[in-house]
């Protein structure tokens, strides 16, 4: 918990960023302090393999799946960590290859997310882990990229949770955000 209250104090508010009227909340102070950034991994392994603790995930995670972009900063570490397979969510026309799609809307029209359509086996357990939940319109689509594939996602992941705009209500799997913020 101590480790909890010393990784949110170094979460720094950018007001008006990116634009006017928005809080930006910045997660790279974490990872310029390599003590800090080893206790942020250490503390989703712990949640992904103590099945003591309440709320973890009781399965062994086959796949990570992460965000485009800030999600990349975890995802492979995490999965190098579980012995896991780590695959990309990316923004459309990145990836090569046979790839599924899903549309999520954005505040201003939409956009596509896309995933290579041979990276999940059908049944595996997956997470899904981005920096920040806020709608969660970005989580939903790359949940639907798993279904899609048939993989089945046991628990969305994030470093921070913007309670005030409920997106974990609209996931389909349970949410475990480190920080919670109004
Ligand atoms: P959502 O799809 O849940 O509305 O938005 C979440 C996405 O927007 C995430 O990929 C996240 O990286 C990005 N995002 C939105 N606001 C912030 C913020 O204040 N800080 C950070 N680090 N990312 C944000």
């Amino acid at each position: 918990m101590a480790d909890v209250e010393h990784l949110r104090s170094l979460l720094k508010a950018h007001p008006d960023f990116p634009k006017k009227g928005i809080v930006f909340l910045d997660i790279f102070p974490i990872l310029r302090d390599p003590v800090a950034f080893e206790s942020l991994i250490t503390h989703f392994v712990y949640h992904l393999t103590s099945h003591t603790i309440p709320h973890s995930p009781s399965k062994k995670v086959d796949v990570v799946v992460a965000l485009d972009a800030r999600g990349f900063l975890l995802g492979p570490v995490i999965a190098m960590r579980l012995g896991a397979a780590f695959v990309p969510v990316r923004k459309k026309g990145k990836l090569p290859g046979e790839c599924v799609t899903a549309t999520y809307k954005k505040e201003y029209g939409s956009d596509s997310f896309e995933m290579q359509a041979d990276a999940i086996q059908p049944g595996q357990n997956v997470v899904i882990i981005d920096d920040l939940i806020a709608t969660g319109g970005s989580a939903k689509a790359a949940g639907q990229l798993v279904s899609q594939l048939g993989g089945k996602v046991i628990e969305y992941l994030f470093i921070i949770e913007l309670l005030f705009l409920k997106g974990a209500q609209r996931l389909d799997a349970p949410v475990y955000s480190m920080v919670k913020t109004d």
